[in-house]
């Protein structure tokens, strides 16, 4: 068959991605992989290049479309140019699988796909029929049906196939992306929020999720989903596994060779890595325990850092999250020194501890602090995460979390990001209403001040001479680059823009636009 990959994560409603431009998913490349391995064929496009061409849909088979929940009305608009076959919809979006079917999807893939590809696939193929796929939405009549099937794959049917590499170039900016390549599936938080959620269950505080046994802290008694109460990723995807060594290495090398020069070790948490190979068979359910498996970390990072073009540093190796409380000095010291000068992210979330329980938060305020100043004693560069407007917030909460985001610059942290509360469907906080913008809420204040420290903390920049990539022109008159590896973007003041794009710059940082951009000019060109 002819299966076409449509990724819309992050478009939003526009189809178009405005912020985080320079990231390349692994959810889409994954999906692919599977479908080559199936023996069919396969190609991946941008929502963007979709909705500009409609005719790039003429010759398939079978349409799939990746997004997360914000992206529903991009992925409808594709959708709506599609009216030849079958239009499947997956990835984080699949929680909203009601309004993807009333929005032109024939079916929806539940969680992971490689529960379900195969025999997706085959009942498009040689008719067989839909109840034996497992995980499966779809339509009958005027009712959304959705197959049973297990919650997550088992690690040994996991990492049978390798995400497509060659696909990579479908994307604009490929080369110089921060392209993700998965290492850990799902999570090991099975912890559940204690506050009251709004159907009006409770937690009884059994206790079993935070204390049982592995395998007894897959299911709660009230059917309360796992995880952080704001977050989709355990009851989707399952507990954390990880991949073997051997395929990440063979992924890396393979983008390098593409030509992708930054590459971020994908991960709900890296610090999971390996973590579950010490418990298994049992799944890692527990957030705290055991602690990291460091060989394994060790080793994984060490392998990357033998590929040549990497230990040159003219390809770049970053991790994405990390769970505050697994990290310890010993990891600290380890993460530094594969990963010195890259990021990493941290949640915090809130500042105030009894928050952290009744969110279902495996971290305490105490550790969050402790483990950014840790990691940037060893180099690198932590960016640190918080939510407003989440369920149990109060006068109180945002007060504490202000006095906590203003000890984050002295410890080290380089960046707060301020994400809105977003009620997801299928996570514990479903059913509680989307709060207002923070500029028009409670939390104005941790606003402001956030986007102060972040201001601050770019004029620290300024006489400082920054690695960065010239991407696009802007106005004629200026370059857009990215700060290699990772930073703000640099509008870089040069008569001739269009000159620089693709080269290595070392650019001196002249001034501050906003707490997410600076201004500089070019000192020297490295290639
Ligand atoms: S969330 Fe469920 S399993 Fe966890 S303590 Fe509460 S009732 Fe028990």
């Amino acid at each position: 068959m002819n299966v076409l990959i449509v990724d819309c994560l992050g478009a939003g409603s526009t189809g178009r991605r405005f912020s985080t431009l320079d990231v390349i998913g692994a959810g889409p490349r994954l999906v692919a992989g599977v479908i080559e391995s199936l023996g069919h064929r396969v190609d991946l496009a941008t929502c963007d290049a979709v909705i500009r061409d409609p005719e790039s849909l003429k010759d398939l088979d079978v349409l799939m479309v990746s997004g997360m929940s914000s992206d529903l009305r991009s992925m409808a608009r594709v959708v709506r140019s599609w009216d030849r076959g079958p239009a499947v919809a997956g990835g984080p979006s699949a929680v909203n699988y009601v309004e993807l079917i009333n929005s032109g999807f024939t079916h929806v893939v539940w969680g992971e796909a490689e529960l379900c590809i195969d025999k997706l696939l085959r009942h498009f193929q040689d008719r067989l029929s839909i109840t034996e796929v497992p995980n499966i939405v779809f339509k009958r009549g005027q009712r959304v049906i959705k197959n049973p099937g297990p919650s997550y794959t088992p690690t040994e049917l996991l990492w049978r196939s390798t995400p497509s590499t060659k696909l990579v170039t479908r994307y604009d900016y490929w080369w110089c992306a921060r392209v993700y390549v998965e290492v850990v599936r799902g999570c090991s938080n099975y912890y559940r929020p204690t506050l009251p959620l709004a159907d009006g269950r409770r937690c009884t505080e059994c206790m079993k999720c935070r204390e049982g046994g592995l395998w007894s802290r897959l299911n709660c008694p009230l059917n309360i989903p796992p995880g952080c109460g704001y977050c989709s990723v355990p009851a989707l995807y399952g507990p954390a596994r990880s991949r073997p060594i051997d395929s990440i290495v063979k992924e890396v090398s393979e983008l390098i060779k593409i030509g992708v020069k930054r590459i971020v070790l994908s991960a709900p948490d890296f610090l999971d890595y390996g973590r579950d190979w010490l418990v298994y068979p049992a799944p890692l359910t527990d957030p705290r325990y055991p602690p990291p498996n460091l060989q394994a970390i060790q080793e994984l990072l060490e392998r990357l850092t033998e590929v040549s073009e990497v230990s040159s540093r003219e390809v770049y190796i970053m991790i994405e999250n990390v769970k505050p409380n697994l990290v310890n000095e010993k990891v600290a010291r380890i993460l530094g020194m594969y990963l010195r000068g890259t990021t990493v992210h941290l949640g915090l979330e809130t500042g105030c501890n009894k928050h952290h329980i009744v969110l279902g938060r495996p971290s305490t305020v105490d550790e969050v602090l402790r483990a950014a100043s840790l990691l940037a004693k060893e180099g690198l560069r932590p960016y640190v995460y918080v939510i407003h407007g989440l369920p149990g917030e109060s006068k109180k909460t945002i007060k504490e979390t202000i006095k906590v985001v203003k000890k984050l610059p002295d410890l080290g942290v380089e960046k707060i990001t301020l994400y809105r509360f977003t009620p997801l469907k299928g996570t514990a906080f479903e059913g509680f209403s989307r709060p207002p913008p923070a500029v028009k809420s409670r939390a104005r204040k941790l606003y402001y001040t956030i986007r102060r420290i972040n201001y601050v903390s770019k004029k620290k920049l300024v006489g400082q001479v920054l690695r960065a990539v010239g991407v696009a022109t802007k106005a004629g008159d200026a370059l857009i680059a990215y700060t290699l590896p990772h930073g703000p973007v640099i509008k870089v003041l040069t008569e001739s823009p269009e000159v620089f794009i693709g080269k290595t710059l070392e650019v001196v940082i002249t001034r501050v636009l906003s707490d997410r951009a600076v201004e500089g000019r070019i000192k020297a060109v490295l290639n």
